[in-house]
């Protein structure tokens, strides 16, 4: 095992500040704390560096764990709390006031109860309206969702939100223990997916990354759905998709390339 040393002490302590890390962000920070402490990382992995940072944080049932963006299929780093299953007491309770985290809970069941795996930014102002305080104003609302975008809790694209890495690396415990039905999981990589591409046959969801990768060099004709083996064609409206237009645009584009 390595020893924790200042590169670790700073890698941490960035990844306090910003609660989460992507993959780019990773290196960029991997660099500078080589840069400051002289330490050499070069025939060390991402993986062995975080170990070592994992044990000297466990006794405060902090972890750095690895998941995987949504949208593209990139790495993220997020610290975690390891204590607490229950969303009150999550490390997010350290910068957010119980009344926003009630909200912010509202707007977690919401996202992974509905089909589509997002909510829409007005359905989340109209939250205000089932909340026993009556005080709580549609632009408190808008101020708090703000605040958890910038904090990474939450991502929005054209009005829609959904759970971030950040989120469902930090309450997975929360989501299995109150959500557990509705739940959903990759048909090719068996890792939860929220959003993804659907068979609109059998319904199973596929990460739009995995997707990718999946179907990488297939001809229309084998291009099948990995759990019902409906013809899935990459023209054909088979797959419906839920914020991965990104990925099923990028698997058209190359697929044409090739
Ligand atoms: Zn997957
Ligand atoms: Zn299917």
């Amino acid at each position: 095992m390595q020893e924790y040393t200042d590169a670790h002490r700073y890698f941490l302590q960035s990844l306090m500040q910003r609660g989460v890390v992507d993959d780019k962000e990773c290196r960029t920070v991997l660099e500078d704390s080589s840069e400051i402490s002289g330490y050499d990382r070069s025939e060390r992995t991402i993986n062995s560096f975080v170990a070592v940072i994992n044990k000297r944080i466990q006794p405060f049932h902090l972890e750095i764990r690895k998941g995987v963006n949504e949208d593209d299929g990139t790495d993220v780093y997020a610290l975690i709390s390891i204590t607490d299953h229950d969303i009150n007491r999550l490390t997010v309770g350290g910068y957010f006031l119980k009344f926003e985290i009630d909200i912010f809970r509202r707007i977690v069941d919401c996202i992974v109860t509905s089909d589509e795996g997002t909510m829409s930014s007005v359905d989340a102002l109209n939250i205000t309206e089932e909340l026993p305080q009556k005080n709580i104003t549609k632009s408190d609302v808008q101020c708090l969702i703000s605040k958890l975008i910038s904090h990474r809790w939450l991502g929005e694209r054209e009005g829609v939100l959904f759970l971030s890495p950040r989120s469902v690396l930090e309450l997975e415990p929360y989501l299995k223990d109150q959500h557990q039905d509705s739940l959903r999981h990759c048909g090719i990589c068996k890792e939860m997916v929220f959003r993804g591409l659907r068979c609109v046959g059998c319904g199973v969801r596929i990460h739009g990354y995995c997707s990718v990768t999946y179907f990488r060099g297939m001809s229309d004709e084998d291009r099948k759905c990995p759990s019902c083996h409906a013809p899935m064609p990459l023209s054909d409206s088979a797959w419906s998709s839920n914020g991965s237009e990104d990925i099923l645009k990028l698997s058209k584009t190359r697929k044409r390339r090739r």
